[in-house]
């Protein structure tokens, strides 16, 4: 049997063939998210992910937001402890800015052990989970995936692109693609003080964010370290063609004066983790009459900050909802409604924010942008962007998601 893909590409060999009501391509938190939810509707999913194993090639840095974390159900036991202190840094380090809350407002997630546990949930749901299996393209009214054994053709009435920033599943779909991507690279290590632990002595770190800003290690963004007393994360993002070494190169000027690590050893291995970020605001078009994207594939992060977890979520939960109704009533007419270029609209204001940081070219521009954010209002603004009540906005025709679980809490 020949396949044709819309690329042009000939695909030969299939021998099996299979049929689903949902194909769901790429198993991070978005695909994982989405499945589980058409699966606990009662619907047949194949969920394929090109990995071989889900802790491996993490490509996030796993900070979920306050809101996240009052809405949806993550598993307790892989979330570190809470973070209420940020503190931003401009290129020279002196004279930061620091913020505090009076609430909790992130925990980083161990992610290797979240997917795995959001993986066991949603074959729990009755997801057909298929690991280093990797979406080749369309064979006529099927899809064509590829493993170990060979290529099979899923007959699925519905495919959900929920395979990141380069989305394979956009593309044969002729839906909208990201053009607009930072790059981001950082090193988890476990965070092991090597003085004094004792309350109050150097090893007493309070949970802590720090951003730093700084063209020369982040050209169009924030390097970072995250540290809660459990891990810490020191990374960069920026602008590929803006970083001037490279953006390796850049992580490791910046890990060599990083703040907030002062006290302890990085360790020779660490964990790495990179990837491509859209910062595009949601794609335009990302429904077609036989699938959808969801997560980083329709661009659903936050232009500003980059935050790409509580959209993937709750965009996996709208498109599900969306997808059910169609299933159900055996209509396509249900993926009209899954349209981009309204939810783009409530991105204005983001994206406007995000050229300002695209602007920062020059670390003086960076220090000069630090003398307003030193003042009362530069500090609200500062504050409502960190700690403010905004999520990812659904349209307003859709409810708010439901509190439900990738895990069981603990
Ligand atoms: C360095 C870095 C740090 C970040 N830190 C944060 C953070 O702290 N907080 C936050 O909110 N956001 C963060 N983000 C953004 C956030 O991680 C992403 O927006 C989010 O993880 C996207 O999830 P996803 O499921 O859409 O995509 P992904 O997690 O990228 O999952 C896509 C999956 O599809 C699979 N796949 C791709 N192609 C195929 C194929 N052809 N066949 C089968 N499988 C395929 C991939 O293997 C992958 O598992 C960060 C991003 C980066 C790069």
């Amino acid at each position: 049997m020949r396949a044709n893909s819309s690329s042009g590409a000939t695909m030969t060999g299939i021998d099996r063939e299979e049929a689903a009501d949902v194909l769901v391509v790429g198993a991070g938190l978005a695909g994982l998210y989405a499945a589980t939810v058409l699966a606990r509707a009662g619907h047949h999913v194949v969920l394929a992910e090109r990995r071989s194993t889900l802790t491996g090639t993490v490509r996030t840095t796993g900070i979920f937001v306050r809101r996240t974390l009052e809405d949806f159900d993550l598993p307790e036991k892989h979330l570190g402890p809470a973070i209420r202190r940020v503190v931003l840094y401009p290129p020279q380090l002196s004279d930061p800015v620091e913020l505090t809350s009076a609430r909790d407002e992130f925990r980083v997630g161990d992610m290797g052990p979240l997917y795995v546990e959001a993986a066991r949930e949603a074959e729990r749901a009755g997801v057909g989970l298929r690991l280093a299996t990797r979406f080749l393209g369309r064979d006529g009214e099927a899809f064509v995936l590829t493993d170990a054994r060979g290529a099979v053709r899923i007959r699925a009435r519905f495919i959900v692109g929920a395979d990141g920033a380069r989305s394979r599943v956009a593309r044969e779909l002729g839906l909208s693609r990201n053009r607009r991507l930072l790059v981001g690279a950082e090193e988890v290590f476990a965070d092991s003080p090597v003085e004094d632990s004792r309350p109050g002595g150097a090893g007493d770190t309070v949970p802590t964010f720090h951003c730093v800003v700084d063209p020369r290690v982040a050209p169009g963004y924030l390097a970072w370290v995250v540290r809660d007393g459990e891990h810490v994360h020191v990374g960069t993002a920026g602008h590929a063609h803006r970083f001037p070494n490279g953006m390796y190169s850049a992580l490791q000027a910046f890990r060599e004066r990083a703040p907030g690590v002062e006290d302890i050893v990085r360790p020779a291995e660490v964990e790495k983790r990179a990837g491509p970020i859209p910062v595009g605001g949601v794609l335009p078009r990302i429904s077609a009459p036989d699938g959808l994207l969801v997560g980083d594939a329709a661009g659903a992060v936050s232009p500003l900050t980059a935050g790409g977890l509580d959209p993937c979520l709750r965009l996996s939960e709208h498109a599900a909802a969306i997808l059910d109704e169609a299933l159900r009533s055996g209509q396509r007419g249900p993926l009209e409604q899954y349209d981009g270029r309204a939810l783009r609209a409530r991105f204005r204001k983001r994206l406007l924010l995000r050229r300002g940081l695209d602007a920062v070219r020059s670390p003086a521009l960076a220090s000069a942008g630090f003398t307003a954010l030193r003042t009362p209002p530069g500090r609200a603004l500062a504050r409502r962007i960190l700690f403010g009540p905004g999520s990812f906005p659904l349209p307003s025709a859709v409810a708010e998601p439901r509190p439900s679980g990738l895990g069981q809490r603990v």
